[in-house]
């Protein structure tokens, strides 16, 4: 565990990550960072005039064949980043690196992280900086063995500190904010069911939310498994009632402040979730200037 014992000091000095930190992360991102940096482009003139779209929307627009993205997707549990980030991820061919998933892969595996990490997760609390920076370097690197550049995070980072050490090693251009009415989203995850077998994500939940006080409705179909998972799924032992609210307290007080800290860097898009995905999958991709031409033959067969 060589990046958590140099981050284990990191974690507790003050705002910059340590010399020590910074060089192992870096080292492992140095390759999945293209020389480009985003903090020196000019601006796209579309973008220019829509002023709330971060920069990097311009950069992407203009460069789409030079660079492979680094984009982190926040967002409070259950509002969909992982659902998201994959689509996302298979669009630009770069990979979704989901930490809650590297989390439970440790669980899964008995190691010697493993208990001390599932009473952390039942109770909905926060994982340290130090072990979810170990457990996401170790992916980096493995991906950087297969040849992998760019990515997509997925719930990293979850604290300051850990958006610190991020900023500090590598150029991320774009912070995706997704938000969803308060109402549907514990429900979307007291919904959420898991295919045990090949781990695809499916949610029973059928959210029809009334038209009240001038705010319009909303519905979010479910969305079944296909036939060979049916039998297979499985519920997230976190995705209790009681351990949901508790990790939607987390959120607002470890990670929200995470969308102020980019919010100030000019890189958080704030994307309002209209519903469920066939609504809001066209408009995520045409605040982000993207198409998915699958997705358009699909729609048109
Ligand atoms: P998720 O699948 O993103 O909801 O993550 C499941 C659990 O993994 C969380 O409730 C935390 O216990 C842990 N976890 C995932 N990502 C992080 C992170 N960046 N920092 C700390 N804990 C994390």
């Amino acid at each position: 565990m060589a990046v958590f014992s140099r981050c284990s000091t990191a974690a507790t000095a003050a705002a910059k990550p340590t010399a020590a930190a910074a060089a192992t992360f870096s080292y492992l991102i140095r390759a999945l960072s293209p020389s480009f940096s985003s903090s020196s482009s000019t601006l796209d003139p579309e973008t220019d005039l829509n002023r709330n779209k971060p920069a990097a929307l311009g950069v992407l627009k203009r460069e789409p064949k030079g660079r492979n993205v680094q984009w982190v997707f926040l967002g409070c549990p259950g509002v969909g980043k992982g659902t998201y980030a994959s689509r996302l991820s298979n669009l630009l061919g770069v990979p979704h690196i989901a930490t809650g998933d590297l989390v439970r892969d440790e669980l899964a595996s008995s190691g010697s992280l493993s208990s001390q990490l599932k009473e952390i997760v039942n109770q909905g609390k926060l994982v340290s900086d130090e072990i979810i920076i170990d457990l996401l370097s170790k992916r980096l690197e493995m991906g950087e063995a297969k040849g992998e550049s760019g990515f997509i995070l997925d719930g990293f980072p979850r604290t300051v500190r850990q958006a610190e050490i991020l900023e500090g090693v590598t150029d991320i251009d774009l912070v995706i904010n997704l938000k969803l009415r308060e109402e549907a989203l514990l429900a979307k995850c007291l919904g959420r069911r898991i295919c045990s077998e090949c781990g695809g994500n499916y949610n029973v939940a059928s959210i029809d939310i009334k038209a009240d006080n001038g705010r319009p409705g909303m519905y979010m179909a479910p969305l079944p498994p296909p036939p060979q998972c049916a039998s297979k799924l499985i519920t997230r032992p976190d995705d209790t009632e009681e351990v949901v609210k508790q990790r939607l307290r987390i959120y607002q007080a470890m990670t929200r402040p995470v969308e102020d800290f980019y919010r100030s860097r000019g890189k958080l898009l704030e994307f309002d979730l209209p519903g469920g995905i066939p609504e809001s999958w066209s408009k995520l991709l045409r605040a982000l200037n993207l198409e998915d031409h699958d997705d358009k033959q699909s729609a048109a067969a």
